[in-house]
Order: C-alpha cells, then structure tokens, then sequence
C-alpha cells in the first residue's frame, strides 16, 4: 500500500519527521532511481526501492542483528578509544542500534543486537532467567564434582550465591592440562563465568557464547561477522 515517504522513514526507525525532512533535503534518500527532496511523495515498500544513504531500508518496526563478536572489541555503542562491536555493524538504523547485554573484551561470540528495547529488556532482565550458553577451554583438569557444584550455586563473592547453572565437561588433555566445558548461566552478572571457574579453581583460557535463550550462533556465521535473526528466530526469542 502506498504511504508518503515521510511517514515510511520515520515509522522504518530512520528518525523523527523533522530529522527525515531533513535528511530528503540533504538528498540522502533514495526512492528507485530518484532522490526525491520532499516527503510528500508516494511509496510502496514492498515494489519500491527506499534507500538511506546507499543502504536498503527495511520497513519492519525493529531490526534484529546476530554479530559473531571477535575477541578485542568492547561490549559498547561508542567509545573514545577502543574498537566496539558497533564498529562491525552496518545498517541505515546504526545511530539507534544496541548491544543486549555484554560481552568482555576478550570473549568471542553470539551478540544480539537491536534497536528493540522492549526484547532486550525481556532478555536481560534477572526474573526472567534467560539461559545463556558458553564454551570455554580452562586451565586444569574440569573434574566431574564441579558439576554438582555449579548447580548448587557458587559463591562468587557477590551478596547472592549464582543461580543453579549447567556444566558439561567436553573434553580433558591430561598432556597440556587443560579442559573444554560448556556452562549455561540463567544470569548475566560481570565476569560470571570467569568467576564461577575461579573459585572452583580454573582460569579461563577462552570463552565463547554460543546460545541466548532460543537464539544459536550457527557455525555459518564467521567471526566478525553478522546477520540479521530469521523471522522464526526473532519470534522465537519473544
Ligand atoms: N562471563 C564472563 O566471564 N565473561 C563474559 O564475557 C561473559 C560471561
């Protein structure tokens, strides 16, 4: 159905009216082979073009981005010194995107990134329990008693002890001492895992996410790269 192009924009999430006005008469926008100057102008968003600077404007409310984190940039939208995870996105809505929670510096992995801050706030919020699940090599050999252990609960040194959490030892070499586990947490507190094996006497070596609630990062997807969620995959993780 035709609607004007102002109204489209600004319902795509491109800005506010004033903010769309302006970008049209910067000639930032792009209908088919036009670069109309005036938001008055008929468009259909399933047969036309709609394009902000150069980059395809979907007309979906909000936008869902699975980043495949490499080690080495911050968990944050902007910052004065450090490469961030926003650094590897592109999209006409960047200036509203966000990460959804965070993950360390040197932690690679599944990130979710939006500008939906109504899922993100579903996800992250410490009733709901959202299981996130990670792969990690830690020093030392991971015996099987560590696992009654994490689902207790550790003592980290927070007020609470952790919530019963998951640990699956994949593998142990003896020769280089050192083990590969997969821990799923229901939390998300700062240095979780790190912490959870360190007071049961392991450092972690490496550490990757691999799943958030319904949502997996697909061996497809190479680091440093992203994609945007599936229909299903967004509807899944509502
Ligand atoms: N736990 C950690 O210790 N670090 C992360 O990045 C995520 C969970």
């Amino acid at each position: 159905m035709a609607e004007r192009l102002d109204k489209f924009l600004a319902n795509a999430g491109m800005g506010t009216r004033s903010e769309v006005k302006k970008m049209l008469k910067q000639g930032r926008v792009q209908v088919n082979e036009l670069f109309p100057r005036g938001g008055e102008t008929k468009v259909d968003p399933q047969t036309d073009q709609i394009l902000v600077d150069g980059k395809l404007v979907s007309s979906e409310k909000h936008e869902y981005i699975l980043l495949h984190k490499p080690a080495g940039y911050l968990t944050a939208t902007r910052d004065g010194s450090e490469k961030t995870v926003m650094d590897l996105i592109d999209s006409p809505r960047k200036e509203r995107l966000f990460p959804v929670g965070r993950l360390d510096k040197d932690t690679e992995g599944l990130l979710l990134i939006t500008d939906d801050g109504e899922l993100a706030h579903q996800l992250l919020s410490p009733k709901k329990h959202v299981p996130k699940t990670y792969f990690a090599k830690v020093s030392g050999i991971m015996e099987p008693e560590c696992i009654p252990l994490f689902e207790k609960g550790l003592d980290i040194g927070d007020e609470k002890q952790t919530l019963p959490a998951g640990l699956r030892i994949l593998s142990t070499n003896e020769a280089e001492n050192y083990s590969e586990v997969e821990i799923t947490v229901r939390e998300g507190r700062y240095h979780q895992i790190k912490r959870m094996c360190h007071v049961t006497g392991h450092e972690v070596l490496y550490l990757k996410r691999i799943s958030m609630g319904s949502l997996k990062l697909d061996d497809s997807l190479a680091k440093g790269t992203f994609r945007k969620l599936r229909k299903e995959e967004t509807e899944n993780l509502k």
